[in-house]
């Protein structure tokens, strides 16, 4: 049972997270014309008078971009502020997780984006490990990512879900952890909720943006952590088969940080992963804001 943050910011107001509430007749709820954001906060561990929150500046600007999608105009200074005065307001004692959305709010028939009224809210709830850090096993899913000219990938589009939602089903009720989806030309893609990385010979492979992936941001942050460490990175498309015979892979987003992959299908994969493993220390001590280099991605608010 998840525990929610106490307030919601909900029609322009901070109120009660359970007052947060919308019509039957949501345009949004019927027709998936929402997008949303997701990032994790901490207590500062040498601060508990601080929440430090990671990457808010590009995960404001990812927002808004998918608000864009929507036909709604919703600056990513704006978002950027609402989260700030969201965290004061909640004053988090533990690892949280925020979901912002901007929705289609209006009551209307017929799936259209305009001359229809948009709205934004923010909830959060408390959110320790999302995937297990040990390894996970997953299945390659029978659903294929869905392609970009009918769907505009870029954006958090929440009717893109259900793909997930049955991709991720489909793997939980078959015995696997979480699923791995090909895109339509039959690459690997992504998996429900998360980029996807494979290591072969010391090199860190992803897809590449024309694979139709999300624009993850911890995708992102890995690219930069490995080209620092020293590690050669390389964008191109994978096969499956590439990933039964790697000698790494790792999932990564926001909520599952780094997710070591132990099997896929019927093909183990090695118990030693010393690249995933570095990664996964290097993240967790930049978002502890222990990592003086990276300090750019931490924002520190104090809860005054
Ligand atoms: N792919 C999909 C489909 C996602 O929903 C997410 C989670 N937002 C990711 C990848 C990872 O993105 P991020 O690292 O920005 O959380």
């Amino acid at each position: 049972m998840d525990t929610f943050l106490k307030y919601a910011y909900f029609e322009h107001q901070f109120i009660p997270f359970e007052d947060a509430k919308l019509s039957v007749a949501t345009h949004a709820l019927h027709y998936g014309t929402a997008a949303f954001g997701g990032l994790r906060g901490i207590p500062n561990p040498q601060n508990p008078n601080e929440i430090l929150l990671f990457r808010l500046e590009r995960h404001c600007q990812r927002l808004s971009q998918s608000a864009k999608f929507l036909h709604h105009d919703l600056p990513a200074d704006k978002i950027y502020q609402i989260i700030i005065d969201f965290v004061k307001k909640n004053k988090p004692n533990q690892s949280f997780y925020i979901r912002p959305l901007v929705y289609s709010s209006g009551l209307g028939i017929a799936p259209r984006l305009h001359n229809i009224e948009k709205n934004f809210l923010v909830y959060g709830l408390e959110m320790g490990e999302y995937l297990s850090p040990s390894g996970i096993k997953c299945r390659i899913s029978s659903w294929y990512r869905q392609e970009d000219r009918s769907f505009p990938l870029r954006g958090k589009i929440t009717g893109a879900y259900i793909t997930s939602a049955l991709a991720k089903t489909e793997a939980v009720e078959s015995g696997f952890d979480e699923a791995i989806l090909m895109n339509s030309q039959g690459k690997v893609c992504e998996a429900t909720g998360m980029n996807i990385f494979m290591v072969r010979n010391g090199q860190i492979i992803t897809p590449g943006f024309e694979q139709d992936i999300l624009e993850g941001i911890t995708r992102d942050s890995v690219l930069t952590l490995a080209k620092d460490l020293g590690i050669t990175v390389v964008e191109r498309p994978i096969d499956k088969t590439e990933l039964f015979i790697a000698d790494e892979v790792f999932l990564c987003g926001t909520a599952a940080k780094i997710a070591p992959v132990y099997q896929i299908e019927n093909f183990k994969l090695s118990e030693e992963r010393p690249i995933a493993t570095k990664l996964r220390e290097k993240l967790t001590a930049i978002t502890q804001n222990e990592d003086p280099k990276y300090k750019d991605w931490v924002n520190v608010i104090p809860l005054d």
